[in-house]
């Protein structure tokens, strides 16, 4: 595993080494969108590869590689897209290699566009995190209980909204809605004065289960193609008045931006650690064994207009408190059937210490405590122009397995 190498030239800071080789969607000028590879700077082209007749060996449709999202390929289940990720992996190891003998297999990063990757059914954010509950819970409802009662026995989640879930680079702008400002009893109409990112990482649902039929942890990660990160905006002031008693709707519903690249479970397989202890222990359904937690550094910046990249928080998936084979498991539990492309978010991913909060009504405590800027200037939430980057990178000696970077400008009110 460690000596892996590829005749393709690329930095060892590359996110994207041959021991990643994750799947998106790209097209050049006009071309219409396709599947891709992408190794260092540059792009497989899947399309071009098939058309080769290099997996005439399995039963794959050639036109999985030309469709405009992944989720054909992605129902071919894993024992294929395995076997297609190991193929394309080995022939950019070898010297005799047939990915050598066509011009236009490989492309340049620099001059495709990345599209979004998947169509997104159904959408899931869970609120995973110990430290993100705790300290959201004593921010929104004293210091005393920040945890609700349910929270250690099962992951508290709710049903997001799919469509609006963008890739990287594609401007959002601040939200309108219904505020209820300080000792008012009664709201108002503005743009939200409260935008926040929050810090997360999505997976990929790879495996359908049948309604009805539940799937166990056990089996749980069967079901899991690969994972993006995911930077679900929220509007604070439009989430307080509106949350009770059914949760967040349109201080969350107006947008979402993910990763175009996704990382698959087995690229991710060397990063794996055991998570936190859970105490008290959990109902049998959500009982595992053995490491279900992935080690992925991640960290955010805010760039304001015309400024550099400040780093805000930096932390690691690590950290967090239920995981994804207990979030599959008990979101099937009840018989609800997860379909081929669905999205499934781990709710915001903070860690023990301060600067490893993953948002900014953490960061800046409320907005209370003013985030100072390297030229100066202060931050509580974010600001028109500002630009919001989330990074993602597994990293042990001789693998890098990275998630590039999400990164969303964020525009002023269309409203009004
Ligand atoms: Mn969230």
């Amino acid at each position: 595993m460690l000596n892996k190498n590829s005749w393709i030239p690329h930095s060892e800071d590359t996110h994207f080494s041959i021991h990643n080789l994750p799947f998106g969607i790209f097209s050049v000028g006009s071309n219409q969108k396709r599947v891709g590879i992408a190794i260092g700077e540059q792009i497989v082209d899947m399309a071009v590869v098939s058309a080769l007749e290099l997996f005439k060996d399995q039963p794959i449709d050639q036109q999985v590689f030309k469709e405009d999202t992944l989720n054909s390929f992605i129902a071919l289940g894993k024992p294929i897209t395995n076997e297609v990720r190991i193929k394309v992996q080995n022939w950019l190891m070898e010297d005799q290699s047939p990915l050598k003998e066509h011009e236009h297999i490989l492309i340049d990063q620099s001059a495709a566009t990345l599209h979004m990757p998947i169509h997104i059914g159904d959408y899931t954010d869970f609120y995973s995190s110990l430290e993100h509950a705790t300290n959201v819970g004593k921010m929104f409802r004293g210091p005393e209980n920040p945890l609700l009662p349910n929270w250690k026995h099962l992951p508290v989640g709710y049903h997001g909204r799919a469509s609006s879930i963008v890739e990287s680079g594609i401007p959002i702008h601040r939200p309108t809605g219904q505020v209820l400002p300080k000792e008012a009893s009664s709201p108002e109409f503005h743009a939200s004065s409260q935008l926040d990112f929050e810090l997360e990482m999505a997976f990929v649902i790879g495996k359908e289960n049948r309604l009805g039929q539940p799937v166990s942890l056990a089996d749980a990660e069967n079901h899991i193609f690969g994972m993006v990160l995911f930077n679900d905006w929220s509007a604070r002031d439009i989430q307080k008045w509106e949350y009770v008693p059914l949760g967040p709707f349109l201080g969350k519903s107006f947008a979402s931006s993910i990763s175009p690249w996704i990382v698959t479970m087995e690229a991710l397989d060397p990063f794996r650690v055991k998570g936190p202890v859970q105490e008290p222990q959990v109902l049998p359904y959500l009982q595992f064994q053995g490491p279900y937690n992935f080690d992925i550094g991640l960290k955010v910046s805010l760039t304001p207009p015309e400024g550099n990249d400040n780093i805000l928080c930096t932390t690691n998936f690590k950290h967090m408190y239920w995981n994804m084979a207990q979030q599959l498991a008990h979101h099937t539990v009840n018989g609800c059937n997860l379909r081929v492309g669905d999205l499934m978010a781990s709710g915001t991913i903070s860690g023990p210490e301060p600067k490893n909060y993953g948002s900014m009504l953490e960061l800046s405590w409320g907005g209370t405590k003013p985030i100072i800027l390297d030229d100066g200037m202060e931050r509580t939430f974010v600001e028109n122009y500002d630009t919001i980057t989330l990074y993602g990178l597994a990293e042990k000696p001789g693998i890098k397995v990275g998630f590039g970077e999400t990164r969303t400008k964020i525009l002023p009110t269309i409203y009004g």
